[in-house]
């Protein structure tokens, strides 16, 4: 029998770490996995993965992710985070890797009532079906308290091997991270944009005006001060930095205005909708004036307007 191999849902966080050194004891082949989109980026779980030795693979799933965060089957959380549908998606992107690659099963770092919304014995079961992986889907942080997966039952995990945690307390991962030798993970948190509550705000208020919005407009989201006129959007940079990622993101039909001669913030205005009317444009000069300390008071500003 040729070695067995497991896809494992890597975020970077203790609970996936646990899950791929609770497999490699039993000499299960390991591939760790991270799933990218607009919403959250692979930093942590790199780092993380190399600090404990795992080989990282990448998977971009940001337009698919996109489309259940504008249209969630199973709903949005406390902001615009839809997690149940995420994981779903997550998981049958593994599901497709676990077929194509003649991997064994797929595992995750789920604990059992760790989370309120995703991780209840329910949302378990929902995301086991609708991801269609039933059987072949390990959590082995709580697996003794789950119902024995084909890999089990065909004796290529020692279910004996595996864990009964549940609940919120994080004493028994500690626990096993000594056991383990792990040294370096992250302190949970957020890591995924969409449960940060003012930029769900930002989020909503983008679909209910342009509901075909895509990754361009996300990445603007993440900038600036927004100011809707209508249906045409201005973002006034806070820094330099944020100042030319906005000129980055200017597309075809959105102005970059600026001032000429005294240092201050770019805005960028985007019409969801026709032209961009004059009284826009002047809407952004006052903004831009109100943000910059050094023009504010002055009577001889100059702007420059580009084109997408
Ligand atoms: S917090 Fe973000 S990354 Fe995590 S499951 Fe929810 S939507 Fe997905």
């Amino acid at each position: 029998m040729g070695k067995v191999k497991a896809l494992v849902l890597f975020s970077g966080g203790l609970d996936s770490i646990l899950t791929c050194k609770i497999l490699e004891e039993q000499k299960i082949e390991v591939v760790p996995v991270f799933f990218k989109s607009y919403f959250f980026g692979p930093e942590i779980a790199q780092k993380s993965a190399k600090e404990n030795g795992l080989n990282l693979r990448i998977e971009d799933i940001s337009k698919g992710h996109l489309e259940i965060v504008k249209k969630p089957k199973f709903g949005w959380g406390v902001s615009m985070n839809p997690c149940l549908d995420c994981h779903i998606l997550m998981l049958k992107k593994a599901k497709e890797i676990m077929e194509k690659e003649k991997f064994d099963f797929v595992a995750t770092g789920e604990v059992l009532g760790e989370r309120p919304f995703s991780q209840t014995r329910g949302a378990l079961n929902i995301v086991e079906r609708e991801s269609s992986l039933k059987g072949y889907l390990l959590r082995p942080l709580s697996a003794k308290l789950l119902e024995p997966t084909i890999p089990e039952k065909k004796g290529l995990v020692k279910r004996e091997k595996l864990f009964d945690i549940q609940g919120r307390s994080r004493k028994k991962q500690i626990e096993l991270a000594k056991k383990f030798k792990i040294k370096w993970y992250p302190q949970p948190s957020g890591g995924c944009i969409l449960t940060d509550l003012e930029f769900g705000k930002k989020l909503r208020d983008l679909l209910e005006k342009y509901p075909g919005f895509n990754g361009n407009d996300v990445e603007t989201l993440k900038l600036g001060r927004h100011f809707w006129e209508g249906n045409v959007k201005i973002i006034i940079g806070r820094n330099y930095e944020e100042n030319l990622k906005l000129e980055t993101l200017k597309r075809n039909g959105d102005l970059i205005i600026k001032m000429k001669n005294y240092p201050g913030p770019t805005a960028l205005i985007r019409s969801y909708q026709a032209k961009i009317p004059n009284e826009i444009l002047e809407k952004a000069k006052e903004l831009i004036l109100k943000y910059s300390k050094k023009a504010r008071d002055k009577i001889d500003v100059k702007f420059s307007i580009k084109n997408g």
